[in-house]
């Protein structure tokens, strides 16, 4: 598969996510992020690491999700996508398969009630 480089590294230098730069480019989720820590092995202070999601400035109530769906199941469900999680390993929580699992888009979810914790 041909990347542009060039154009990965202007998005990715831009600040956009990796599944919107993904979506960019017509690659799936994975392959840019393998990409990125491929290029980033050879040549590390041109591909910084950025902020992780998980950073306590931000807020702690959003989260950038990536949405998957179970065909067999037919359960949708959400993956927190930053750029330490490997996508290539989402399997679906009810039935463990990777088979079955199309992906449905990715958007940012907000948190509106803590979970009620038992006891
Ligand atoms: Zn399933």
């Amino acid at each position: 598969m041909a990347v542009d480089k060039n154009r990965l590294h202007q998005l990715f230098m831009s600040g956009m996510l990796m599944a919107g730069i993904a979506k960019e480019l017509g690659i799936p989720n994975a392959s840019c992020q393998s990409i990125i820590s491929k290029e980033r092995k050879k040549n590390p202070e041109h591909w910084p690491l950025r902020k992780s999601k998980r950073d306590k400035a931000a807020s702690d109530s959003e989260h950038f999700m990536h949405l998957y769906e179970c065909t067999y199941c037919v359960v949708t469900f959400a993956v927190e996508d930053y750029e330490e999680v490997d996508h290539s390993q989402t399997v679906c929580p009810i039935c463990h398969s990777v088979e079955h699992i199309e992906d449905a888009g990715y958007g940012y979810f907000t948190k509106t009630k803590e979970a009620e914790k038992a006891g």
